[in-house]
């Protein structure tokens, strides 16, 4: 009798596990993925659109890149003009996603959407910044792929004869308007200042191919959005072969003597100006004009003080020290170039 009822009961379980399994099952075995390589043979296709621009287009390279160094194989990249054949991975703005429903042209600036189901994958965004990051995104949530820091040995990419994803329906806009660690300076982050200041940035010691590195482990981790110029910008804005001699005013009063700077200068250090001189105040907002003309894309220009001390001890200088914050030689360096 008892080993009846056990009996039974396992039967129950089993019945029961089953049911559970093949509700578990069910969804997933009548949804096919969508696949990109399948046993190291490449099964789809980039597509750009004809005119796609240098950015759609380095978006495109990076995930053909990515998957190659993921399974091993190489997926084409067509224009959406071209004859292609297999299953089609839209990136940007093609005939394909613009024919879609994915209205990425209602995302803020930067978003980005991607989707895969069976019938193709897309990875596109509100701008070209969003459609790399739609890439970006792609290969490091759905592939496993990672940027640790700048330089291919920072890189983790799992290994994958077989490429399937799906199904996929991320929305992504950015939730931080700017994303850097300061704003300029070949130490910094982006070196790629608009201004002659980059080429001062080099005798820093950092070179050329490690700022480029250091620009795409930027890229690829999402960094950017606002477009800022500056930080420490008094040497670019004063250059001493521009005012030294015509103008020594503009540069700070220590001590008595007006500290122009000199041939050691390197435009980051020292080099402070008189802040409560309304010249100054002029030659600097018709350089901020100048910049802006000159660079329309940017989003906004940082001025501070240079790094060092050596701050203005002028008469009108002085009258701004409010002795509420950090200070030295008695000027308050925050109220001052705050008021500036
Ligand atoms: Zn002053």
């Amino acid at each position: 009798m008892l080993e009846k009822l056990i009996n039974s009961f396992f039967v129950v379980v089993l019945w029961a596990y089953l049911g559970l399994l093949a509700g578990c099952v069910a969804p997933i075995q009548h949804y096919q993925k969508f696949v990109i390589v399948r046993n190291q043979k490449p099964q789809a296709t980039i597509i750009v659109n004809r005119q796609a621009s240098k950015d759609e287009m380095f978006a495109a390279e990076e995930l053909q890149n990515y998957i190659r160094k993921a399974s091993g194989v190489s997926v084409p990249i067509r224009r959406d003009n071209e004859e292609f054949s297999g299953n089609v991975i839209a990136v940007g703005r093609n005939k394909i996603n613009i024919n879609s429903n994915l209205r990425f042209d209602r995302l803020e600036r930067e978003g980005f959407r991607i989707k895969a189901d069976q019938n193709g994958l897309s990875l596109v965004g509100k701008d070209d910044a969003g459609t790399q990051f739609a890439v970006y995104t792609f290969l490091e949530k759905y592939l496993g792929i990672r940027w640790f820091w700048p330089g291919e040995l920072g890189e983790v990419v799992p290994r994958m004869k077989t490429i399937q994803v799906g199904p996929i329906d991320d929305t992504e806009e950015p939730d931080f308007k700017w994303r850097d660690r300061g704003p300029g300076g070949a130490l910094w982050g982006s070196s790629t200042g608009p201004t002659e200041m980059h080429a001062r940035e080099l005798l820093l010691g950092v070179s050329r191919e490690h700022q480029k590195q250091v620009e795409l482990w930027e890229k690829r981790n999402k960094w950017g959005g606002m477009k800022i110029y500056g930080g420490h910008v008094l040497g670019e804005i004063f250059t001493p072969e521009k005012y030294a001699k015509t103008h020594p005013e503009y540069y700070a009063l220590v001590n008595g003597k007006r500290r122009v700077p000199g041939k050691d200068y390197n435009y980051k250090h020292g080099g402070q100006i008189c802040t409560s001189n309304p010249e100054v105040i002029k030659v600097t907002v018709e350089w901020v004009r100048d910049f802006f003309d000159k660079h329309p894309d940017y989003d906004a220009v940082h001025i501070t003080m240079n790094d060092g001390l050596g701050f203005c001890e002028c008469e009108n200088c002085r009258a701004l020290d409010s002795g509420e914050a950090i200070k030295e030689k008695g000027i308050n360096v925050e109220v001052n170039f705050r008021t500036f």
